[in-house]
């Protein structure tokens, strides 16, 4: 060992031991934090099919790839870093002698063609990413930049380290092609030999290259563990925790969408029988409140900005972006973390549960911090404003395309759930709707004895449960299609089609209540429970005596379909629902409907959230269309999995809209550019919503937005009159 290699070897030591130390307190400290989370034990269930989704999202980049050339570059990069680690390590041996190389593996050609591909195309990945972050920046695009309110610096820091540590790579093994000691054929390594023909004949050249190369990483690894909260560069790590952890493991996309989690106190669901709220977590009303994976969550967000810039919140100027929304949640808990770790905290009737002495020692930032409200105004100190809370319509298209599977719309929902149930602050003009839902079991207030109005007129009989035992379907006609003037006219078009299909069907009448969605997503989960066990045991008793797969239920709103396929099952009802356009699109197939008059005008249409992304039905509402309509469906830019929602879901369909541009204007605006004549949609609130856009831009007369039930039966049945047409104006 000569002497530029003794002191090579010092610093090399010298720079790792400080950063393992860090690196080891930094990880002890992210554990302990994301251990203050509450209880989630089904998190461990199904190890074998967690196992497998991980491997599959990770190494397939299912998620990323979705995202084209960014996905693939950042495929690259992670190889990369996973297989150029090892030429990290072989860089300790350089160190020591500029001739040296891993033990075994280092000397099989295989190896060094694997890493000369690899640190090309690394390269070339890490390139087009810091391309694109550059593009992206937030000062050039200002808030359409989905790197808005990202922490920049942290994002070129990482970039630079990678592609300065794979440089540096290309220089060791360049030195080694110079001095003559490289072990690879020029074949396998050509990259290497054409550096390595332009550098001197240096001896120490590859010692030197290779502490440089090292000092590089451990300054990577000393600035990610002074900063734990620096989500870009711990999601390396992070990801694949909260990959495997993720809430339902056998689902490809988008686990947090569908159902939403029950409400859970000490990783228990919630019994409203016997909850007691001074025993008892109502909601997230303290960010330790949610489950140590909802804190995984947060410390995993890379930042990327995916989630802001499909958010139709942020998108129409609303406060609300999920990605701030989960960095204000990680920076709150990081910086809560001194005091809860010391013993503090408030119990549930709100007292403190620290002692002065256990306290004594805690700076006076970690205090403060945990002064703060979870949810407050600016004047308040809060985490979380009111109106980024109140903006979210669950539309879930941050679950949708987060990369590493974090659950905002069950965070959300679970700080609503405290704060309508123990603290009643909610914006006020939902107050009435959650009342109807009490009183009346409808969020419009209409008289039960109303429900089955929408079957007057009708040609022939629409049987109810009990009058018939033998249908085969049963109809969820639900409270928009039983009340709402324009979800009647889908209603009634559904019959129609079913009856003329010769579908054994049956309504529940005046048996049925609202789904309880509206409740359940404005957080109200005692009126969810109260509206959805009644509707269980109406719908058990339905069906008594059949097996699940004969327990069927055709459902025309979509929120309704999610509730009793998705959440049911949470309260003892399982039934097999399908939802109308599913129904429809098969008996056309089966000939049991036959367009006869193809509908002209150009067609465009908008997918539903709660069919489309929590469900992921896009294709039956575009197979109908395609029999029913002349041509191909014009598609908007936003659509299907990227589908723009329409303003109405998270019971915002109660809400006003004060902020930013309306939702539902941004999505008609989109609608109209295509120059279709239809807007077709699959859901009563798309429908109103679309529909207001529609006549609020003055555009009635030009534009028709209809469900896809009423599109086909207007070519099924040509002659029908057009009562059908739902953008007739709606009557008191
Ligand atoms: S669910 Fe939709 S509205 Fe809510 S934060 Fe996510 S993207 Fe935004
Ligand atoms: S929440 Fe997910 S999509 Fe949003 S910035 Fe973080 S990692 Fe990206």
């Amino acid at each position: 060992m000569g002497s530029v290699q003794i002191v090579t070897t010092i610093l090399a030591a010298g720079i790792t031991a400080v950063a393992v130390w860090l690196a080891v307190r930094a990880v002890m400290k992210m554990t302990a934090v994301i251990r203050l989370g509450q209880p989630a034990p089904e998190r461990f269930a199904d190890k074998g099919a967690r196992t497998k989704t991980m491997l599959v999202e990770t190494a397939g980049h299912t998620r990323m790839l979705k995202w084209g050339v960014v996905g693939a570059a950042h495929w690259f990069v992670m190889v990369g870093f996973i297989v150029l680690s090892l030429l990290v390590l072989e860089a300790y041996f350089e160190v020591v002698t500029p001739t040296g190389g891993l033990p075994i593996i280092g000397h099989w050609t295989i190896f060094g063609l694997a890493t000369e591909i690899i640190t090309v195309l690394g390269l070339v990945g890490i390139l087009v990413l810091m391309a694109i972050r550059l593009r992206n920046r937030p000062n050039r695009l200002g808030g359409r930049s989905r790197f808005t309110g990202s922490t920049m610096w942290q994002g070129y820091f990482v970039e630079w380290i990678v592609l300065l540590v794979l440089i540096f790579g290309l220089l060791i093994r360049g030195f080694k092609v110079a001095t003559d000691h490289f072990e690879y054929p020029f074949w396998a390594t050509p990259v290497s030999h054409a550096v390595g023909a332009v550098l001197p004949d240096w001896s120490d050249g590859a010692s030197i290259a290779a502490l440089i190369k090292i000092a590089i990483s451990m300054t990577w690894l000393i600035v990610i563990s002074l900063n734990v909260t620096m989500g870009v560069a711990w999601h390396r790590f992070l990801a694949f925790p909260n990959i495997f952890f993720k809430r339902e493991p056998t689902k490809p996309a988008g686990s947090g969408l569908g159902a939403l989690r029950p409400m859970t106190s000490q990783g228990k669901p919630l019994d409203f029988e016997e909850a007691d709220p001074e025993k008892d977590q109502f909601g997230v009303a303290h960010v330790e409140q949610f489950t140590w994976k909802g804190l995984l969550d947060f410390s995993t967000c890379t930042e990327c900005g995916r989630c802001q810039s499909q958010c139709p919140a942020w998108n129409t100027g609303k406060p609300l972006s999920p990605k701030l929304l989960v960095l204000s949640l990680r920076d709150h808990a990081y910086a809560k973390a001194p005091y809860l770790l010391a013993g503090g905290g408030k119990d549930l009737t709100g007292e403190e549960k620290a002692t002065q002495a256990q306290l004594a020692h805690l700076d006076v930032l970690s205090l403060a911090e945990a002064d703060k409200p979870l949810i407050g105004t600016a004047e308040e100190g809060g985490v979380i404003d009111p109106d980024v809370l109140w903006s979210c319509t669950t539309c879930g298209a941050c679950v949708e395309q987060c990369p590493v599977d974090i659950e905002h719309v069950d965070h959300i929902v679970d700080m609503r759930r405290y704060q309508v149930l123990i603290e009643s602050s909610f914006p006020s003009e939902a107050g009435v709707m959650l009342r109807n839902l009490e009183n009346k079991g409808n969020p419009w207030g209409a008289p039960q004895n109303t429900r089955e109005d929408w079957t007057k007129g009708l040609d022939f009989e629409v049987p109810r449960v009990g009058e018939v035992d033998d249908f085969e379907y049963l109809f969820w006609v639900g409270c928009a299609g039983a009340f709402e003037d324009r979800a009647k006219k889908t209603t009634r078009a559904v019959a129609t089609l079913l009856n003329e299909a010769g579908v054994k069907f049956a309504i529940l009448g005046e048996g049925e209540t609202c789904s309880g969605d509206p409740a359940r997503r404005i957080g109200n989960e005692f009126v969810f429970q109260m509206l959805a066990q009644q509707n269980v045991e109406t719908l058990n008793e339905a069906f008594e005596g059949r097996e699940k797969a004969k327990r069927k239920i055709v459902a025309t709103c979509p929120h309704c379909f999610n509730t009793l396929g998705n959440e049911y099952g949470q309260l003892g009802g399982e039934f097999e629902v399908v939802h109308h356009t599913q129904l429809l699109a098969h008996l056309v197939s089966t000939g049991k409907l036959t367009p006869v008059q193809p509908v002209d005008g150009g067609v465009t249409y908008h997918d539903p959230c709660y069919l489309g992304r929590h469900n992921r039905i896009f294709a039956a509402p575009r197979e109908v269309l395609g029999d029913a309509i002349e041509g191909e469906i014009t598609e908007m830019p936003r659509n299907s999995e990227r589908s723009f929602c329409c303003g109405a879901g998270g019971a915002r369909m109660w809400m006003e809209e004060k902020i930013g541009k309306r939702i539902n204007v941004d999505r008609v605006e989109e609608a109209m550019a295509t120059g279709a004549k239809t807007v077709a949609v699959g859901c009563p609130f798309c429908s109103t919503m679309l529909n207001d856009g529609v006549n609020g831009k003055g555009a009635g007369e030009q534009v028709e937005v209809i469900d896809v039930a009423s599109v086909l039966l207007r070519s099924v049945k040509p002659e029908q009159p057009r009562g059908d047409k739902e953008s007739a104006p709606v009557a008191g």
